[in-house]
């Protein structure tokens, strides 16, 4: 019996497959490296109980059937995450979120697998209420720069509804809120590593908007933790994952050129800020409801932000 993860090669699928296998389960990724890496799962390639498949979701998934036998659960995270990717390939990404997603379930419908679908904090658009519960329906624009990963991801929920309603299939969703630490790429575009390697290189620190807008940060072992409680419950609605305490993004930069320069022995002027003009419908404020993850899956994170952020500066420098 095997645990199938979809975008397992990327940031978040491969600390999960790493606590999986450490979990002594089988697992088989299942990934087309679009904006994941061969370098994450490098080294699981010694390990008889990974197997890797490169394959694009939005092509019929095909698993061997003597690879590990049955597949009892699927956690599907096969979808890029980054804003630069949403600006470079909507088309692929909404294709992703709905066909990739259909192959998915019609692959979970065949082997009776539970899914788990990540989805994503952004399905609450820029939220007119704070924090965001799980009732909240979201502010979203339908026709605009963010809208193949928003609307994508709110695509990626109704369908798996209708798969639980229409075929009693067993699924859970997890309302990812941002994510960073070890394995993230330098380069694609999200605040934490786009900080980390400007304070390192002494540029100015990007900032879209005037700072104040909030993020709320959550460690990676976090949120596989989150996952796994999530997949291993019998609660059929969407849950809030991530870190409830909000942080402006300016004050998430300044920390960051702080623990650089701390790392680096750097005694010199710190960087500065640029601010940029903010982002077409970036979300002002992101913070997470939490009771209902408490409640249901006794989960909360448990990493601080500078904790994580100096465990992510070791990966980067
Ligand atoms: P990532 O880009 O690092 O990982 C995504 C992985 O999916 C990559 O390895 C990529 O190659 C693969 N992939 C993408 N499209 C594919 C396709 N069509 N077929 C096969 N493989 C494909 O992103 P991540 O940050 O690890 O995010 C993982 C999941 O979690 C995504 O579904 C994302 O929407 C969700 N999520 C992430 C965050 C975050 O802050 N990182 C927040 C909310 C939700």
């Amino acid at each position: 019996m095997s645990i199938l993860v979809t975008g397992g090669a990327g940031f978040i699928g491969s600390h999960l497959v790493e606590r999986l296998l450490q979990e002594g389960n089988n697992v088989v990724v299942v990934d087309c490296l679009w904006t994941g890496s061969a370098d994450n799962i490098k080294k699981f390639q010694d390990n008889d109980k990974f197997k890797f498949i490169n394959c694009d979701v939005r092509n019929c998934i095909s698993i061997p059937e003597d690879m590990f036998g049955k597949i009892l659960y699927i956690y599907h995270l096969a979808c890029p995450a980054s804003p630069d990717h949403f600006e470079r390939s909507p088309v692929e990404i909404l294709e992703t979120c709905f066909q990739g997603t259909k192959n998915v379930l019609d692959l979970a419908l065949k082997s009776k697998a539970k899914v788990l679908i990540a989805s994503t904090s952004e399905i609450y658009g820029d939220p007119e209420v704070s924090p965001q519960s799980e009732k909240y329906w979201g502010n979203t624009n339908s026709f605009g720069p963010r809208s193949c990963y928003d609307e994508g991801k709110r695509i990626t929920e109704a369908l798996a509804y209708g798969y639980q309603k229409s075929h009693g299939l067993e699924i859970r969703i997890a309302r990812i809120f941002n994510v960073y630490g070890p394995s993230m790429q330098i380069d694609d575009g999200r605040a934490v590593p786009n900080f980390i390697a400007a304070a390192k290189e002494g540029r100015p620190l990007l900032i879209y908007g005037d700072g104040s807008s909030t993020r709320s940060f959550q460690y990676v072992s976090d949120c596989v933790s989150g996952l796994i409680a999530l997949m291993k419950s019998n609660y059929r609605q969407p849950v809030n994952i991530g870190n409830d305490i909000e942080t402006r993004v300016d004050d998430i930069a300044k920390l960051i050129v702080e623990l650089v320069q701390a790392k680096l022995g750097d005694e010199s002027a710190a960087p500065d800020f640029k601010y940029l003009t903010a982002r077409e419908d970036d979300p002002r404020r992101r913070k997470p409801d939490i009771t209902l993850a408490n409640e249901v899956l006794h989960w909360k994170p448990t990493v601080t932000l500078r904790d994580g952020l100096m465990a992510t500066m070791d990966y980067f420098m």
